[in-house]
């Protein structure tokens, strides 16, 4: 970790007044939850264009739920890390003005996000714990439907797959969710990027829009990215790392 690059951050993050955070999967494979394109991440043991394609879903939800249980014991047991913890704290400071995220892992509000001034979550991708019947739009909580001891499961009111909230490959994003969320980058003077290989579109274009906006830019990841010329600043390494020594700074 670079002492000048987490000074200049830090410089960054002190003149700002309205952050936005941007995350991905990076970002909780500290809490435990493996990310898709790393070494050992998610793709490593399942194939992206079955196990997680919505037209596959549509002929035959078993691939889909068997990989959602191996994978839901992490979900359910992972806990926020000092990077979740540090952005709600931002929030709580006054300087965070929303966080957007392609997690379906609910950590940020767990670690308290959107609790201490009410700034909006924007959830490009969903979140694991709704689900809804495929066929007549039911509704459920994950904990109201056994999906362990059966392939998958079905609709009590019409027998239509149940599925989570969750946007899979071959689905469109929620509109409205991502325009409010990229009209947040437009109003930011700073945008942070965390745990992200910027290769998933749309949601990829909030790096884009931030720096036609004239934003400042920190991204902080593991790896290089696809984007990396738009940064300002790049702090390479582990989120928690990274996020611990820049609130040292900025407190
Ligand atoms: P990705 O797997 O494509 O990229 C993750 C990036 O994070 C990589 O560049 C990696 O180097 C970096 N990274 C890994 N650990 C890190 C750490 N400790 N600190 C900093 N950086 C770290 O993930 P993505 O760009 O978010 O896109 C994939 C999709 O994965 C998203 O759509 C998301 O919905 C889904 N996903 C979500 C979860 C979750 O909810 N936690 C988990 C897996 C996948």
């Amino acid at each position: 970790m670079s002492e000048p690059k987490i000074n200049e951050a830090a410089e960054i993050i002190k003149n700002s007044e309205n952050i936005v955070v941007f995350s991905g999967a990076g970002i909780s494979t500290e809490s435990g939850i493996p990310d898709f394109r790393s070494e050992d991440g998610i793709w490593s043991k399942y194939d992206a264009s079955y196990h997680g394609s919505y037209h596959v879903f549509l002929e035959n939800p078993k691939p889909f739920w068997k990989m959602h249980n191996e994978l839901s014991e992490q979900l359910e047991n992972a806990e926020p890390n000092a990077a979740h913890k540090s952005i709600a704290e931002l929030e709580k400071m006054g300087k965070m003005k929303a966080v957007i995220t392609q997690n379906v892992d609910m950590l940020h509000q767990r670690a308290g996000s959107g609790k201490y001034k009410d700034i909006p979550i924007y959830e490009l991708h969903g979140s694991y714990a709704k689900l809804e019947c495929i066929k007549c739009g039911k509704e459920y909580d994950l904990d109201e439907i056994d999906t362990k001891n059966v392939d998958y499961p079905v609709c009590d009111k019409c027998f239509g797959f149940i599925k989570p909230k969750v946007i899979l490959f071959g689905e469109s994003l929620p509109m409205g969710v991502l325009n409010a969320a990229l009209n947040a980058v437009r109003k930011a003077d700073c945008l942070i990027m965390v745990g992200s290989s910027l290769q998933v579109t749309p949601a990829n274009s909030v790096p884009l829009i931030a720096k036609e906006s004239g934003s400042k830019i920190i991204f902080v990841n593991k790896e290089p990215t696809i984007m990396d010329n738009l940064a300002d600043v790049i702090l390479e390494g582990k989120a928690g790392d990274i996020f611990t020594e820049l609130m040292k700074k900025i407190k």
